[in-house]
């Protein structure tokens, strides 16, 4: 790597192809949807079209991003405040938020196969962000459900497919299992046979290699799952988190009232995630060392990397920060203070544009 070239995100595309071979192998008679606010990079997803069954995107500019790399692909469109763009865009499934958001498309006239996303009263324990299990944005409780099903009767532009939920992110696969048999016990009571049970699986940045145990939650859906149902799942960040790499030197290295800094180019408006998760971002291996902390280039108390790590730095050192090919680049405040952008370079370049 040139010096001159950093700050980059490096991705490394072969071991993203492996690892969505093997979450795909995992989940037999499951279908798998990308959620594609996780890194909508084209190169990632050229690799993951080629293992998913679709993509879940949460915005008209998802959709519009995911059309122009594939043009037939299934896409299902959800996320809360949707525009009436958006409500009328042309996709798979429809994830309706709220009783007014059906209303709306009812009124519009057009025809659309929907999920209604439910918020469901479950006890959500051990994760790292709540979307469900109680009062939250996202999705309905049961009677904004009995409402919606209510103002579907009696027409046939609007087609009742199926439930989805998306209670929780960071959750290991038995808590995962848990919901997704409330889930289903409550799509049973409707009567419906679809069900998308959303993404979350956990990743740990604090134990980078710890992975989500995909053959037991598979094992436990194909257990839960009853014929004729279809059950869909649309996980993001433990697809893509781990093939990504962001790539810096380091500028200066200062101690300040007892404590050691090592400032490296770039910082958390490249790679926001430490700052907004509160972890250190982990490292590929570096000689130990005293303790330091990695702080950017922003004039900013947050701008932490990572925190107080046994490695030893020196200017000039090269630092790659692993786990950064999720909710990194495009979740992070670019412009702030107006520092050039990353490179981005992508290893096994082959991979993307392979024919399946
Ligand atoms: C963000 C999101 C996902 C993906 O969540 P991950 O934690 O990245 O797996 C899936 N579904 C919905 C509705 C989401 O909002």
């Amino acid at each position: 790597m040139i010096q001159d070239e950093l700050p980059a995100y490096v991705y490394d595309l072969g071991a993203l192809d492996g690892h969505a071979a093997a979450v795909r192998a995992a989940l037999p008679g499951i279908e798998l949807y990308y959620a594609v606010k996780a890194n909508p990079d084209p190169e990632l997803l050229r690799v993951l079209a080629r293992h998913v069954d679709g993509f879940e995107v949460s915005s008209g500019g998802e959709l519009a991003h995911v059309r122009g790399l594939f043009p037939g692909a299934a896409v299902a469109l959800g996320g809360p405040g949707k525009t009436d763009a958006e409500l009328s865009a042309d996709v798979t499934r429809l994830h309706l938020e709220s009783p007014n958001e059906l209303r709306r498309l009812l009124a519009s006239g057009r025809r659309a196969d929907v999920l209604l996303r439910v918020n469901l009263d479950v006890p959500v324990a051990g994760a790292s962000l709540t979307m469900g299990g109680g009062a939250t944005p996202f999705g309905m409780d049961p009677a904004g459900i009995a409402e919606c099903v209510a103002l579907l009767s009696g027409q046939s532009a609007v087609r009742l497919r199926g439930v989805h939920a998306h209670l929780a992110s960071g959750l290991a696969a038995p808590a995962l299992l848990e919901l997704a048999a409330a889930v289903l016990e409550y799509a049973r009571e409707l009567g419906v046979t679809e069900i998308n049970l959303g993404g979350g699986m956990a990743v740990s940045y604090a134990d980078p290699d710890a992975r989500f145990d995909w053959r037991s939650y598979g094992e436990g859906l194909a257990g839960l799952r009853r014929p004729g149902e279809v059950l869909r799942i649309e996980p993001g960040r433990a697809l893509s988190v781990y093939c990504g790499r962001y790539v810096t030197r380091v500028i200066d290295v200062k101690r300040v009232h007892g404590e050691l800094f090592a400032v490296v180019a770039g910082g958390t408006h490249h790679l926001r995630t430490p700052a907004t998760k509160g972890h250190s971002q982990p490292l590929a291996a570096l000689p130990p060392g005293e303790p330091v902390t990695i702080v950017g280039q922003l004039c900013t108390p947050k701008d932490v990397l990572a925190h107080r790590v046994p490695v030893r730095l020196a200017p000039g050192d090269v630092v790659e920060f692993t786990m950064a090919g999720a909710y990194a680049w495009n979740i992070s405040h670019h412009d702030f203070l107006m520092h050039p952008e990353p490179g981005f370079r992508y290893l096994s370049p082959e991979l993307a544009g392979r024919e399946s």
